[in-house]
């Protein structure tokens, strides 16, 4: 009988379960929505029951519809939504709060008093990450703070936290409570040098330890499923990863200086930065990338907040295109943007300038321009970030990318990805595998049960890709990207509430 290894892929907006061969190809996927729920202005939440459910119904698809044998399973990997933060009650195992949502900002004002307390540079020489509502810290104090005895419950030790992929560990075995290095680090608790949980952060957030998980490795054995949630049978859970760090791992960027870009609603690059942290000072966040065989490999994040966003919001928003998919086409029937920028920051902008207070800005329209242009500046802002984030980590790391390799919903517009090349002055490699932040979770579990020998084996696994190559001349090359600077410096003056 062929053998698999079976990724959990839980994103914000759906769970994908995916059954990948020796080969690293997806033999099965199935997939479920997930719903998000938006109690008030810039507040983000999800039931964190139904976020189990989409997994349990993922799994039972594989096996029910898709003529995939759960035997046939070696090893099971979870890769997830990062700092999306879950409370439940020990006993009963039953959340006492919906899950709150990286994207939500319910947690602003205990992060402005922090910051006025000027807690924000011990912060990130400990953690690597910028004070900022996105990672779970200030949410797990928010619902101590906010729900009723949850403080005296969790100092009794009756309350347990977990990101997404503690979660999701805790339902599928037998209640193991544990996490890995690259989750950790998302959660602004973690200190990324000494490795273990800083009880100065923790005073600082008033967050009781007990109920932190124990943090382990990317790729181990955590433990087994617990028969009555995987058709009766014990298979090895025996890999985690963040989703942007499982996808770092997929595209195999093994080694130091090496870097990929994720280009979804947002858009994530992050560079392989060795074994040792680099605290930036460009604006990007230092971050675990994974823990194999007891070594920590960490990574340089550029986390950009609005990219095929953009693209949407010219579908429902502006309503000159039905499906994202047509912007390749119109923004191909011209020729440029005909001096047309837009800058898009519909929900400020991160990385490198973190502005929470911008707002979407289009610049540069005359009397000439129309739909066409806007859609290609559009796709040409998503390329004009990327080219910042990676100048930030060029001065942050020393280090300088001779390609880069790129997945993600957007990397499909052909369009965006040769104007990509053509302003990196850069080869922009794309996996023809769409799920790479799930075979990055499977080549974790994988090598934890031996499916894989190695990461070297890893490494000749072909997996199809196509390239793109510049072709923009220098000094045009040049100039649209120092215009494009112009356009964030000028969007910068306008701060609307
Ligand atoms: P996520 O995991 O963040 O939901 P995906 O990797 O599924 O993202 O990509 C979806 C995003 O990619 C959407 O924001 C969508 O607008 C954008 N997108 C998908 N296809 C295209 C395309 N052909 N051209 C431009 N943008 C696209």
């Amino acid at each position: 009988m062929e053998e698999y290894i079976l990724a959990i892929d839980q994103g914000t907006t759906s769970t994908r379960a995916v059954v990948f061969d020796r080969q690293g190809k997806v033999r099965a996927m199935s997939q479920r929505e997930v719903s998000l729920n938006y109690p008030k202005p810039g507040w983000v939440e999800a039931d964190a029951a139904e976020i189990w459910i989409s997994v349990v119904y993922t799994m039972i698809d594989l096996v029910r519809n898709q003529q995939i044998d759960p035997k046939a399973i070696c090893g099971i990997g979870i890769t997830n939504q990062r700092e999306t933060t879950v409370i439940w009650d020990k006993r009963t195992g039953v959340p006492i709060y919906p899950a709150i949502v990286w994207q939500s900002v319910q947690t602003a004002d205990i992060c402005q008093e922090l910051r006025t307390e000027g807690a924000e540079e011990l912060i990130l020489k400990k953690t690597g990450l910028k004070l900022n509502p996105y990672f779970s810290a200030s949410k797990i104090r928010w619902i101590l703070d906010t729900q009723e005895g949850a403080r005296e419950k969790a100092e009794r030790g009756d309350l347990l936290f977990g990101t997404i992929d503690s979660w999701l560990v805790y339902r599928m075995t037998n209640q193991l409570h544990v996490t890995d290095y690259s989750n950790a680090s998302r959660t602004m608790l973690f200190n990324i040098h000494t490795l273990s949980w800083d009880p100065e952060l923790l005073r600082m957030f008033r967050i009781p330890e007990t109920m932190l998980p124990e943090v382990k490795n990317s790729s181990e054995i955590y433990g087994m499923t617990a028969p009555y949630h995987f058709f009766g049978l014990e298979v090895p859970v025996a890999g985690i990863a963040g989703d942007q760090q499982a996808a770092l791992f997929g595209h195999r960027c093994f080694a130091k200086g090496k870097a990929k870009n994720t280009y979804g609603t947002g858009c994530f690059l992050l560079m392989n930065a060795g074994d040792t942290p680099i605290i930036s000072e460009q604006g990007l966040v230092t971050t675990i990338g994974w823990g194999l065989d007891g070594k920590i490999t960490y990574a340089l994040e550029g986390s950009i907040f609005s990219a095929g966003s953009a693209i949407q919001w010219l579908r429902d928003g502006l309503q000159i295109i039905d499906s994202v998919g047509e912007s390749e086409e119109l923004a191909e029937s011209v020729e440029d943007s005909g001096g047309v920028y837009m800058v898009p920051a519909f929900t400020g902008m991160g990385a490198p300038y973190w502005e929470d207070k911008m707002k979407c800005t289009l610049l540069g329209i005359t009397r000439g321009s129309n739909k066409a242009h806007i859609a290609r500046a559009a796709l040409e802002s998503i390329a004009y970030q990327t080219r910042e984030v990676m100048e930030a980590m060029h001065k942050d790391s020393q280090m300088k990318l001779s390609s880069l390799a790129v997945d993600g919903g957007a990397s499909k517009n052909q369009l965006l990805m040769q104007f990509q090349s053509d302003i990196l002055g850069k080869k922009v490699i794309r996996s023809e595998c769409v799920e790479m932040t799930a075979l990055g979770a499977a080549f974790l579990a994988g090598l934890a049960v031996g499916f894989w020998e190695n990461t070297k084996e890893l490494e000749t696994l072909k997996i199809p890709e196509s390239s793109f190559f510049p072709t923009l001349p220098e000094e045009e090359k040049e100039s649209k990207f120092a215009k494009w600077k112009m356009a964030v410096q000028a969007a910068r003056v306008f701060q609307g509430e």
